[in-house]
């Protein structure tokens, strides 16, 4: 084992692994430290229900073997109305992709330290200059990427980023079988995955079933421990009662059985990154955070940011080597410009969406029935023209205490 690198990673997660990828078919000399064993891998963060889209799967050569079950639409519900949108999908085996990304940069050179708890950054002269690992261990490379997560290890450390508490989303998932897939009344969630907006289950979130083959489907809430979430709160329940309250409650559920052993819980933060990178350093993932305020689709975001992170790594050690910040915050344009695309209007959205109580989920869930699939897609992209057409006078109220929040 060597203990000079030209790029160190923590964590092998999807944004770091993914990075790690790419980096070694440059032909870079790359490390990942991980803190979990090689043998429990990756138990612990086995955190994610896996819902993704063919645009992630094609840009990244992600094999059909890591999938779990393949979907033809999503579904919103609101609590009394639905709208379904035919769009394929992909419900991955979440521990089995993060370990097809762990072997496939294995197999082309990535070096990986399992069992491997990175503590801080190694700082000489002002500059970052290697991770310090476990009780003592130390090495060294030109650059040095955090891709902890939601813990941003070093990120936090070198006070590049400042995870805010009342930004903190949290999260609990379990697989169930014997789930009612098209009970009279409600969506056929046959092949969906469905998100639900209804603060009588997940208070400033949602909720959501994805249907994973046969009568068997992932189901979890998640929500932002923020002002909207006490106010829409009518209990003083914790994310595990909200999701029991919820399996009391929907008739989908009656006969549905909880699967040993499946149960998914974690956490991101749903705000703007500050700065994202410093001399010879760079943040991705969901360290920075890079997962989409509205609806948490944090995979393919993060892999990006991970590619994005690569990019630039391989502009600063090509030829003469620079890492010097200016060079490495080529990388907070690119997570601008390409990882999260008008992040801001995306926050504004989920700000809004989520202080907005259930009848108006109702009224907008009827509205986006009545619109051609091109406007919704330009509501999605955070189209401000669009989204304005959606407001109601009502909604004067929701922007106001939107203004006084932000
Ligand atoms: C309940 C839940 C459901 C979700 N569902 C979806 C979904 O359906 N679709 C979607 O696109 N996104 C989903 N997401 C979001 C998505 O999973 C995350 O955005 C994504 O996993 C973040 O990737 P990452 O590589 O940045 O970080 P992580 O996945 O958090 O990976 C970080 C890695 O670093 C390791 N690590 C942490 N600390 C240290 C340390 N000190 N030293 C060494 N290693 C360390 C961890 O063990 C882990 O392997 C979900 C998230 C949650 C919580």
């Amino acid at each position: 084992m060597s203990d000079s690198y030209q790029v160190a990673i923590a964590g092998a997660g999807p944004a770091g692994a993914q990075c790690a990828r790419d980096l070694v078919t440059r032909g870079y000399d790359v490390v990942v430290l991980e803190t979990e064993s090689e043998e429990a891998f990756p138990a612990q963060s086995d955190k994610s229900t896996g819902g993704t889209f063919a645009s992630m799967m094609t840009s990244f050569g992600v094999p059909d073997d890591v999938v779990m079950h393949g979907t033809d639409s999503v579904v919103f519900e609101s609590p009394n109305e639905h709208f379904v949108r035919d769009q394929p999908g992909f419900v991955l085996e979440y521990g089995d992709f993060k370990q097809f990304l762990v072997d496939d940069g294995r197999e082309n050179g990535v070096e990986y330290r399992f069992d491997a708890r990175v503590r801080d950054p190694i700082v000489e002269g002002g500059e970052v200059v290697g991770i310090r690992y476990n009780r003592d261990t130390e090495l060294y490379a030109d650059i040095v990427i955090d891709a902890t997560g939601p813990a941003a290890t070093l990120a936090k450390d070198l006070g590049v980023v400042d995870l805010e508490r009342q930004n903190h989303a949290i999260g609990i998932e379990y697989l169930f079988e014997g789930v009612d897939l098209n009970y009279p009344g409600y969506a056929d969630l046959t092949d969906s995955m469905m998100l639900r907006l209804d603060h009588t289950y997940a208070p400033g979130g949602y909720s959501w079933i994805f249907h994973t083959g046969e009568d068997t489907a992932k189901v979890g809430v998640c929500y932002i421990q923020n002002e909207s979430y006490r106010q829409h709160s009518s209990q003083d329940r914790t994310v595990n009662e909200y999701l029991e309250h919820w399996l009391d409650t929907d008739p989908r559920f009656q006969d549905a059985r909880r699967v040993a052993d499946t149960q998914v819980r974690g956490s991101a933060h749903v705000q703007p990154p500050e700065s994202m990178s410093t001399d010879s350093f760079i943040a991705i993932g969901d360290t920075v955070p890079s997962v989409d305020p509205v609806w948490g689709e944090g995979i393919y975001k993060c892999m990006k940011s991970g590619r994005a992170a690569a990019m630039t790594a391989d502009r600063c050690l090509h030829g003469s080597v620079d890492t010097s910040a200016p060079e490495t915050a080529v990388y907070d344009d690119l997570w601008h410009e390409e990882v999260a695309t008008r992040q801001d209007r995306r926050l504004m959205m989920m700000r809004l969406l989520y202080l907005a109580p259930n009848d108006r989920y109702d009224q907008l869930v009827r509205d986006l029935n009545e619109l051609d699939r091109d406007i919704v897609s330009d509501i999605n992209k955070g189209n401000k023209f669009e989204i304005a057409k959606l407001l109601y006078p009502r909604d004067l109220r929701y922007l106001w205490k939107y203004w006084r929040e932000t």
